[in-house]
């Protein structure tokens, strides 16, 4: 690959983001935390109000749980979230509050894989480690028309090790956000710019006709489709609410739903609100809400809420799609 034409491009077309005009590893450990499985234009505005809200390390470690989510309603994936909120408080106890800047103690962290670590260890110490995301994935694949199934480790191992071999004759602050920008402004998952990309004298798939057909990624399994009953029971002004144990949305909170019919309380039905449906990565939920009175005693997990304050607590989208019903 001509690393020079890549970095040089980079330096004319780059986009402007926040978390790119900076080489601080927190700020950048916690744009690749959101920028996982979530568009960029998406994540910019969560990641200025994390920011000024928690400008350091310490302030991360220091939140509470439940007030750290209300941060990040919305972006979905919230383990990833309690994963960053350990590992800050890892940070503050085991090395000062001073972020690592090695990569064998960045990959301790939870939450941390090698290519969030690669991502901070070139971005933010300048030194040579790959990140390689899907992005890169697409962007080597056609340049070198790599045809092996990009959803088999192994064939993604060997495109992280020709990726290794390019950051290591590159500047690696400039190459690792090179490459990235190009698979999302340019090398784009379908209809690629090829006649403005940098590497088109040299890319392979360019020259064969192939751009559209690269990678190749074998179909994913379906998802799972799960069908609730989600219940607002209304008390007055009051309303229930439960917050989840399950590892899937852990710690965000949701109005009662359940699967099956046989249910541990009785109620009566006084509407039906509306059907709707949320698809995660390999799950599809699909919702019907139920306004129900409660003839029974209400579970002890549940928790009574005024309705005016439903907002103070951490939701998920799923369920908030649920509260626009009310
Ligand atoms: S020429 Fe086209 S397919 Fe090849 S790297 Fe550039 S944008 Fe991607």
């Amino acid at each position: 690959m001509n690393i020079n034409k890549l970095e040089n491009w980079y330096a004319d077309h780059h986009r402007k983001l926040p978390f790119r005009e900076t080489k601080d590893p927190y700020h950048i450990w916690v744009s690749e935390v959101m920028l996982q499985q979530t568009q960029v234009e998406t994540v910019i505005p969560y990641f200025e109000r994390f920011i000024k809200r928690l400008p350091s390390i310490h302030d991360l470690a220091a939140i509470e749980e439940e007030k750290l989510f209300s941060l990040i309603q919305g972006l979905g994936y919230y383990r990833r979230f309690k994963n960053l909120h350990k590992a800050a408080k890892i940070v503050v106890t085991q090395h000062k509050g001073i972020f690592p800047s090695s990569f064998k103690e960045v990959r301790k962290l939870p939450g941390i894989g090698d290519y969030t670590a690669g991502a901070i260890m070139s971005i933010a110490y300048n030194k040579p480690y790959n990140a390689t995301d899907g992005n890169v994935i697409r962007v080597l694949s056609r340049l070198m028309n790599i045809n092996d199934d990009m959803r088999i480790d192994k064939n993604k191992k060997q495109i992280t090790a020709i990726n290794q071999s390019f950051i290591e004759k590159a500047n690696p602050n400039i190459y690792t956000q090179a490459i990235m920008e190009l698979g999302a402004l340019i090398c784009r998952p379908i209809h690629p710019k090829c006649k403005l990309c940098p590497l088109n004298s040299e890319c392979l798939a360019y020259k064969n006709n192939l751009q559209n057909t690269l990678p190749n990624l074998s179909k994913k399994p379906e998802k799972k489709l799960i069908q609730y009953k989600v219940f607002i029971i209304r008390d007055n002004n009051y309303l229930y609410l439960r917050k989840r144990k399950e590892k899937l949305l852990g710690g965000m909170y949701e109005f009662p739903q359940f699967e099956e019919d046989l249910l541990p309380f009785d109620y009566h039905v006084i509407k039906v609100l509306g059907h709707k449906k949320h698809i995660f990565t390999h799950l599809i939920w699909e919702m019907k809400a139920l306004e129900v009175k409660l003839i029974s005693e209400p579970l002890d997990e549940w928790i009574k809420i005024s309705i005016d304050d439903l907002k103070l607590y951490p939701m998920a989208t799923a369920h908030k799609k649920i509260a626009n019903l009310l």
